[in-house]
């Protein structure tokens, strides 16, 4: 159908520790979580607070311009995170979906000369995906509407605007 999956604020509290369950549950203790932004972060956070893991760090990649829109590879922009800070390490990776599976790719490539153990933790997973992640909240081929980029970003209002 052409109906969109929708995660909200509350739904997400619920999946970031139903995620890290998973995680806790697997026997799999990472040293460093890290987190692909900007969507990952949120997952990042959440899972670090509930595995009980400080250690978060950030890559930036972008793929996608919109909905449907794709640039033709995802790039890492900067800061790259250290190799030195990775090195030898159990990292998980977060992130909020793996659609196409490109960008987590990228990045499990990326630590796979580097860290001791790679994994990924995502909210949802879909059945394309040329990554499988060892952890997944939910499966979907739907796209999803995320509660972080749902809506358009606030913008300056100027004197006499009605709008709230
Ligand atoms: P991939 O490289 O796995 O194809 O895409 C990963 C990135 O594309 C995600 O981190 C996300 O930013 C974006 N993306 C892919 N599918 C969706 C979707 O269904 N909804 C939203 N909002 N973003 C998506």
């Amino acid at each position: 159908t052409g109906e969109r999956e929708v995660l909200t604020y509350e739904l997400f509290g619920t999946a970031v520790r139903e995620l890290a369950r998973q995680v806790a549950d697997d026997g799999f203790e990472p040293d460093i979580i890290l987190s692909i932004a900007r969507g990952g972060l949120f997952v990042a956070g959440g899972l670090g607070y509930a595995l009980d893991v400080k250690n978060l760090h950030v890559m930036n990649v972008e793929f996608y311009t919109g909905v449907g829109e794709t640039l033709d590879l995802p790039v890492v922009l900067p800061p790259v995170p250290s190799t030195v800070d990775l090195s030898r390490r159990r990292v998980l990776v977060a992130d909020d979906v793996a659609d196409t599976g490109t960008t987590l790719k990228l990045v499990h490539d990326f630590c796979a000369e580097h860290v001791a153990e790679v994994r990924s933790a995502v909210i949802y997973e879909k059945p394309r995906s040329a990554v499988k992640c060892a952890y997944v909240w939910r499966r979907t081929d739907r796209w999803i509407d995320f509660p972080w980029s749902v809506l358009p970003p606030v913008t300056r209002r100027h004197r006499g605007a009605l709008d709230t």
